[in-house]
């Protein structure tokens, strides 16, 4: 059928065409791919064309904005709210975000001195009140946690908001600072946007040019309200669980939603903060009662901060129906006693899901969807920001080098490919964990998902036919009936119900199936099959950790198979002034420019597979450094290190292993001709062994072009 046809029939709303025509105009609202310029006359694109757009400034679109900022990629932040939202939702960062932090200038030590004491938050407890009986209680820490054994830093728990403001700081120190529109400003169409947090922005359309996109943004500073227009390379989607700019570019979420809804009050009472302090310290409490059932979340014991998340079922409960007030009775009912000092200072209603977008780039790679945008979890076991973090440490580097046309833009789909198998197994993780949550009440005769039936029949059986307040008093009534299994009539010892539900409880705890925190071989275990990496089948796959696996297997596993975290090691450089001065193997990669590492041990083809590799980085402009591995003690004997074998070049580091026990090439699976090249996020791109080589120069060509997608 001729174009204008076709056109002519859409125009005349024909049926069999309306859909098609709602498609072709999302498409043409968004990717239109026409050959304008955003700089033609008629765009009304404000400010020159910046390389990098972030929108949303939660801590993942925040954490990308200081990496490229530390690389020198220009990039701005557009964020719609005027404030930072105070409202705590994640606290627990994981060990693999924390050794991130440490590279963003001090973050992870920040973190560490702000958080509460690791004693006042390594337990979960569940209590039929905070004042009432304890049903059992897991301590998430162990030895090896303290101990930095696979890892130079500890997992951490701090407030959200509270990572953010650091995070903020830290920005504010790089010269990024926090912008609020002033109407009597004149927008000068060169004025620079780049380092500025535009707070007040919000996001409401995209269109796709031949250099990038042009993004549309609604700017309020709580009195008047403009529309601006903003051009550039590369637009990051970090605007959280609910992407306007994935629902803009039409990418669907795949997984299973709304799980459970919650509401969650924010409140501070310094009363219960010294009373928990006191008596039974913990990060989490599960409060089963026959008044009320909720889920404490203590933020901060000292400064008597907490969260606490109650079951929510709309339509028949109404957000309205948690005022303060009713919130307050709430919290009484769960602590035991009527707090004097309760001060609500947030409540919101929240859905949990579990899905992954089906797609994390699109408009020809200019638009990617990071963190909450890309895919929501339960937060059972702490994943969400953590992910999100990850991610934009996986793709600050590519951006880097795909902006100064190193590397082609399939370095940018490589994101996708080692990042969403991550989120699809972090989602599943979450979802197993959330179930296993779940368990407790179940073992107590409260089955959640008897709760979550009732109510689905309320809404979409017979029982949606009777009038909202009938339904509203016919689940309170299901629901009064349920908790009454946990009077003390029931759940004590001489009731054999409750001596049979109290023993099964302890067996839930003692075999690890209540909720679990930690998962150190999904933290810091978790592997890229493919990607910007050279794929190494050799390694017997029963060393390596599975990020599939789910709960089975705490233990962590260091490898050096390519796609995995480089392993932690202790070494000590050369030129240590002391003995005492050790690095971690993780700090030989820079944190402040996207540099390749090249680990080698002083042996003569070792140094010739480096030599080559520097050469061929050279020529493609890549940063790339090389670090000789020497055995424990070979400091004082060889002094000089490498310099004979490796100059002219400076950018190598020698460093000797710290300890006898074990070697670094017995780590990586690796004899001592190993050779290993990491990538600037940490991850391992290739490893050989430098007798396993026939042409150096061959295979550092094909290594680099690989990874950088050429
Ligand atoms: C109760 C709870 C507990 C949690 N606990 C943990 C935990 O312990 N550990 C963990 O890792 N995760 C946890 N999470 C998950 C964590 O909170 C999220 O994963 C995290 O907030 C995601 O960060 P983000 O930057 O991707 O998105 P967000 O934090 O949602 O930030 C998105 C930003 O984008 C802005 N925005 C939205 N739309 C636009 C637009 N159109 N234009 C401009 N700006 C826009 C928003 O205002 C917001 O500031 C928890 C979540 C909940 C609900």
């Amino acid at each position: 059928m001729p174009l204008m046809a076709i056109v002519s029939r859409l125009r005349r709303g024909d049926l069999f065409f309306s859909r098609l025509r709602r498609q072709l105009a999302a498409a043409v609202a968004v990717c239109p791919f026409t050959s304008s310029a955003a700089h033609d006359a008629g765009t009304g694109v404000s400010g020159p064309h910046l390389p990098v757009l972030i929108v949303g400034a939660g801590p993942v679109g925040l954490v990308l904005s200081m990496l490229l900022t530390k690389f020198g990629i220009k990039c701005a932040v557009l964020e719609k709210s005027l404030s930072f939202s105070r409202h705590p939702q994640a606290h627990f960062i994981n060990n693999r975000s924390m050794e991130i932090f440490r590279k963003l200038d001090g973050l992870a030590e920040e973190i560490e001195s702000s958080q509460p004491p690791v004693d006042l938050w390594r337990k979960f407890i569940y209590c039929t009140s905070l004042s009432g009986s304890i049903l059992g209680s897991v301590d998430h820490m162990q030895p090896e946690d303290f101990e930095k054994v696979n890892s130079p830093v500890c997992v951490a728990h701090l407030s959200q908001y509270k990572l953010v403001n650091l995070l903020l700081k830290k920005l504010e120190k790089l010269g990024m600072h926090v912008y609020r529109h002033d109407p009597s400003d004149d927008w000068e169409p060169d004025s620079p946007l780049e380092k500025r947090i535009l707070v007040g922005h919000e996001c409401t359309s995209i269109q796709s040019t031949n250099e990038g996109v042009i993004v549309t943004a609604r700017v309020h500073n709580g009195t008047t309200l403009e529309e601006r227009r903003l051009h550039c390379s590369i637009l990051i989607a970090s605007d959280g669980a609910r992407s306007t700019i994935r629902r803009l570019v039409g990418v669907e979420m795949k997984g299973e939603r709304g799980l459970q809804e919650l509401i969650s009050v924010h409140f501070m009472s310094m009363d219960l903060g010294n009373f928990l302090l006191k008596n039974r310290p913990g990060m989490l409490f599960f409060v089963f009662n026959q008044d009320a059932i909720g889920v404490l979340v203590a933020h901060h014991l000292e400064q008597g901060e907490f969260v606490l998340q109650i079951p929510y079922y709309p339509p028949q409960q109404n957000y309205q129906d948690f005022s303060p007030q009713a919130c307050e009775k709430i919290i009484s009912k769960l602590v035991g006693w009527a707090l004097q000092d309760v001060q609500v200072l947030d409540i919101k209603p929240w859905v949990m899901h579990a899905e992954v977008a089906e797609k994390y780039l699109t408009c020809n790679n200019r638009v990617i969807l990071v963190g909450d945008a890309a895919h929501r979890f339960p937060p059972a076991g702490g994943f969400g920001m953590n992910t999100g973090i990850q991610d934009v440490h996986n793709i600050a580097w590519k951006i880097f080098y795909f902006l100064k046309e190193v590397a082609s833009s399939s370095v940018l789909q490589t994101y996708e490919s080692e990042r969403r198998p991550i989120a699809i197994s972090n989602t599943n993780l979450s979802v197993e964990n959330f179930k296993a949550a779940m368990s407790v009440p179940s073992a107590l005769g409260l089955d959640p998902t008897v709760a979550n039936s009732v109510h689905r029949a309320i809404n979409t059986g017979l029982g949606s036919i009777i009038p909202k307040n009938m339904q509203k008093a016919v689940l309170e009534g299901i629901f009064s009936i349920g908790r009454a299994q946990l009077s003390d009539y029931v759940l004590n010892e001489k009731n054999p119900v409750g001596v049979m539900r109290l023993e099964k409880l302890k067996r839930i705890f003692a075999e690890g199936k209540s909720l679990q925190l930690q998962f150190p071989a999904h933290d810091l275990g978790f592997c890229y099959t493919e990607g910007a990496l050279v794929a190494d089948t050799s390694e017997n796959t029963q060393n390596c950790n599975r990020a599939g696996s789910g709960r089975v297997s705490r233990e962590y596993i260091p490898t050096g198979r390519p796609g995995s975290r480089l392993p932690h090691m202790h070494v000590k450089p050369f030129t240590a002034a002391s003995t005492e001065e050790t690095l971690s193997t993780l700090d030989l990669v820079s944190g402040d420019k996207p540099e390749f590492l090249l680990i080698i041990a002083p042996l003569k083809a070792s140094y010739h597979m480096a030599r080559v590799i520097l050469t061929k980085a050279e020529e493609l402009r890549v940063l790339l450094k090389v670090c000789i591995v020497w055995p424990h003690c070979s400091c004082q004997s060889r002094s000089t290190g490498s310099r004979a074998e490796l100059e002219p070049w400076k950018n190598y580091i020698d460093v000797e292993e710290c300890k006898k026990d074990r070697s670094w090439w017995d780590m990586c699976c690796l004899t001592n001709k190993g050779v290993l090249l990491v990538r600037p996020d940490e991850h391992i791109a290739w490893r050989t062994e430098s007798d396993r080589v026939a042409d150096a120069v061959s295979e550092a060509e094909k290594v680099l072009s690989r990874v950088l997608g050429l």
